[in-house]
């Protein structure tokens, strides 16, 4: 499967609310247990991560899946592109074309709009992390 192939953004599904944990796409080794229909927890949470991951270096929508497979988070290339699309529509990514061999793809960047964003949410989710650690 080349990259390429997952290059077509649906509009229709800019609201990401589900995640396709059928879809076996994404080429992890470790294979997680099969997770309780919570998934919506973590919506905000795959953002913030990509986002961060846009900031770092440029990404792509693969190498993404692959990176939040890592993490634990199934997602298909129907869930992860709109989630770019709409990213990028809030002005936080800006997208370019890359060569890669003979294909090209689509590699994403965090704007300035994007950095400050994560910033913000960073000091959120600080307190957050606290908050639910010291219950613990
Ligand atoms: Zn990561």
């Amino acid at each position: 499967m080349v990259a390429t192939n997952y290059g077509k953004i649906d509009s229709r599904h800019s609201d990401v609310r589900e995640f396709d944990f059928r879809n076996r796409m994404a080429t992890t080794k470790v294979d997680y247990p099969k997770l309780p229909d919570d998934q919506d927890l973590y919506s905000g949470l795959i953002r913030l991560h990509v986002l961060h991951h846009a900031v770092e270096e440029p990404i792509f929508g693969l190498g993404m899946i692959e990176e939040l497979a890592r993490h634990g988070y199934r997602i298909s290339p129907g869930t992860l592109y709109p989630l770019l699309h709409s990213l990028q529509k809030k002005g936080y990514l800006r997208s370019s074309e890359q060569l890669n061999g003979k294909s090209r793809r689509k590699i994403y960047r965090a704007t300035p709009l994007g950095r400050k964003a994560l910033g913000a949410a960073k000091n959120k989710v600080r307190e957050l992390f606290h908050e639910l650690m010291e219950s613990d």
